[in-house]
């Protein structure tokens, strides 16, 4: 296994697979520490986290600058998804033990009641695009309820996991109730049939979803699944453009644009299209793109070489079937794995723009004839992760996402993000379960019921 800096293209480093044998060890040593750690009293589990939380915020910026380095992501980026992994430690310290109270329930029992208990050992899959959060979303509630984790992250991230175990360890939490596994996308199918694995949760694209859900199936696992997505967001004709251009623009770029939320098609009202059109191209060409070392570096480099040469064909493809480019679109003549911010518009069926992930910096716009084609166009998708609709009528936009776009999450005149408060998880080729808020914390438990006569 290889860790690559994406902006050179030089090898920062070479690990050693685990044995199959060796990962099913130490899953099983992860059992033996869930079965302490699960009578521990809940909240003694959550203030863990207050500990945990302290870690990340004094070593902020060694883990921005190791991002940085081994998927690109600018510093800057990478010391605020620091900082909200601390948020949503510090969230399920205080919420953890509302959220997994009993809760009782009036029978004819005399006394009748749901509990939540924990499931045991997870098995965590995870991608490189936020190697801090993603693994922190997931792991903060189930570690609160009670349980423990086999982390197999990317392969092109094994630093950041080496990391990741290491914050857990300082942070007081008992031994081997959080370990990492250093296993390749073949090797991780058949840990989930090891009875020591109680259920698995992946974070990826659907392809890795597929395999997951259907080795997990098999093995009779509960899974849960965080996949990509195309979210599309709507500039209705009575949309503030300007503020609705900077907002997807930022959306889009964000992490390089290779978030799994990014705004990816911008669906525009003919009223509106050409303002629309100049601001979002004016917005994508500001973006500084350079060192992700450097504080000032708002694009980095995208995380691998590989994914960059598929982006481009991408949008190659999108271009042969009739997309005009307003921006961008080539790779520049430099070692490392550099895309350009690029404005793809003209896009319609059929085109790579249209219908699958656009996983960089690549806006597309999809111009609409009216609002009800915006809203056909937002649903015409095999994804359903988020969605956004820019309109000055607050109520109109509230009534758009709630009762017509179909997505996990909705927002209105603002970008789609995670917010430890909130449920996040998507519907369709996006996946399903949630994550985060009460019901995060409560997907890996066993809902319990107590019926005492
Ligand atoms: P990916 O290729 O699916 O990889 C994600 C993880 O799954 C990695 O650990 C990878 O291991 C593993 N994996 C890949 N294929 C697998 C297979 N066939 N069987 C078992 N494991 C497999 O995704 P990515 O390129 O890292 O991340 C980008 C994707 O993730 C995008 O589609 C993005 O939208 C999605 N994503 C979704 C969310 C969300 O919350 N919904 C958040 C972030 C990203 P290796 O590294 O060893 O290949």
């Amino acid at each position: 296994m290889q860790s690559v800096n994406p902006s050179t293209g030089q090898v920062i480093k070479d690990y050693h697979e685990t044995p199959i044998e060796t990962a099913r060890d130490i899953a099983g040593r992860v059992g033996d520490a869930v079965e302490r750690w699960r009578d521990e009293p809940v909240e003694r589990r959550s203030a863990a986290l207050e500990k945990v939380a302290q870690v990340l915020l004094e070593g902020r910026q060694a883990f921005a600058d190791l991002m940085a380095r081994e998927m690109g992501k600018p510093v800057t980026e990478g010391v605020a998804e620091v900082e909200k992994c601390a948020k949503v430690c510090r969230y399920y310290a205080s919420h953890g033990p509302a959220f997994l109270q009993p809760e009782r329930v009036e029978t004819e029992a005399y006394k009748s009641y749901v509990a939540f208990e924990p499931l045991g050992v997870i098995l965590a899959v995870m991608p490189w695009n936020f190697p801090f959060w993603q693994v922190f979303r997931f792991a903060a509630p189930a570690l609160a309820a009670g349980n423990g984790v086999v982390l197999k992250h990317a392969s092109n991230v094994t630093g950041c996991a080496i990391a990741l175990e290491k914050v857990f360890a300082q942070a007081g939490l008992p031994e081997d109730l959080f370990r990492a596994v250093f296993l390749d996308k073949e090797a991780v199918l058949p840990l989930i049939d090891a009875p020591q694995i109680a259920a698995v949760t992946l974070t990826g694209s659907p392809g890795a979803g597929r395999e997951i859900a259907a080795r997990a199936g098999r093995a009779l696992k509960k899974s849960v699944l965080e996949l990509g997505g195309s979210d599309p967001y709507l500039i209705l004709a009575d949309a503030d453009v300007e503020n609705a251009a900077r907002i997807c623009v930022k959306s889009r770029l964000i992490n390089t644009g290779q978030s799994c939320i990014a705004a990816k098609r911008f669906i525009v009202v003919p009223e509106r299209r050409d303002e629309f059109e100049k601001l979002v191209v004016q917005f994508m060409s500001a973006a500084r793109q350079g060192d992700p070392l450097d504080p000032r570096t708002e694009l980095g480099p995208l995380a691998r070489a590989d994914l960059r040469d598929q982006l481009h064909e991408q949008v190659v493809r999108s271009v042969e079937k009739g997309a005009r480019l307003l921006l961008g679109g080539s790779i520049p003549n430099r070692p490392g794995a550099w895309y350009p911010a690029s404005v793809l518009t003209d896009v319609a069926p059929d085109m790579p723009a249209y219908d699958e992930e656009l996983f960089g910096p690549v806006a597309a716009i999809l111009p609409a004839k009216d609002e009800e084609d915006a809203i056909r166009l937002a649903n015409d998708t095999s994804f359903g992760l988020g969605a956004a609709v820019f309109t000055s009528d607050r109520e109109r936009g509230e009534r758009i996402a709630r009762d017509h776009l179909r997505a996990g999450s909705c927002f209105v005149n603002a970008y789609v993000r995670s917010d430890p408060r909130l449920p996040f998880g998507g519907i369709r080729d996006s996946g399903y379960g949630r994550e985060l808020a009460g019901f995060g914390i409560r997907e890996f438990t066993n809902v319990k019921t107590i019926y005492v006569d």
